[in-house]
């Protein structure tokens, strides 16, 4: 009679168990039939990456000194410095310079360490071509000026959906000065000085 009625129990709890997980998740499917649609019509309307995207990399050929930095923190060693010894100056002379993006993972380490910036992440993602090999952009390709949403006049741009003020899902019509989810990149440096001095004036006052 014990061992039934402890069956039971053990029943009774997984079926309370079951019921509270099924409820779990038709809370999610029920959340999303209240929300109104987010379609982005592209090619006619984009989202504006968010401001640390990695798109294609440019490059500043004058900036270049050939140190070949890049090509050693790449984790594929992808980037193709071609120079030669220009013995008139005694100093490296840059002839070429490519990079593979049908190889590269946009790690941004080469963009990172480059001792003078040449390099630097645009917000340029339309990357698809026909024959891979149209991907591997030398100098002049990767010289062409950054690709932008909102400067071109054929595209409505949108603001991406991170930005989104709290609770709205729409990107359309939202108006610019409406404050944003979350705080700025400079907001959170601002509130972390702010902890900092307030942690450093409880340690002077104890
Ligand atoms: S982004 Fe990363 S993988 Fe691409 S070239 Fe730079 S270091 Fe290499
Ligand atoms: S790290 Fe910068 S300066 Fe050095 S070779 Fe690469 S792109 Fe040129």
């Amino acid at each position: 009679m014990f061992n039934f009625l402890k069956e039971v129990g053990r029943y009774a709890k997984h079926s309370f168990l079951a019921g509270r997980y099924i409820g779990q998740g038709l809370s999610v499917t029920f959340d999303h039939m209240r929300r109104r649609p987010i379609t982005v019509q592209y090619p006619y309307e984009k989202l504006i990456p968010s401001e640390r995207f990695r798109g294609r990399i440019h490059f500043e050929f004058d900036k270049c000194i050939s140190c070949e930095v890049c090509v050693r923190v790449c984790p594929i060693n992808l980037p193709v410095v071609d120079w030669e010894f220009d013995k008139a100056s005694k100093k490296k002379k840059l002839n070429h310079y490519s990079i593979d993006f049908g190889v590269c993972i946009f790690c941004g380490n080469c963009v990172e360490f480059c001792p003078t910036n040449c390099l630097s992440f645009t917000e340029e993602y339309e990357l698809s071509v026909y024959d891979r090999h149209e991907l591997n952009l030398d100098n002049v390709a990767m010289g062409r000026l950054p690709y932008k949403v909102t400067e071109d006049a054929m595209v409505t741009p949108l603001r991406e959906l991170v930005y989104l003020p709290k609770a709205v899902l729409n990107p359309h019509g939202v108006p610019d000065d409406a404050h944003r989810a979350g705080m700025l990149p400079s907001e959170i440096l601002e509130q972390a000085v702010e902890n900092v001095n307030e942690i450093n004036s409880l340690k002077n006052d104890s």
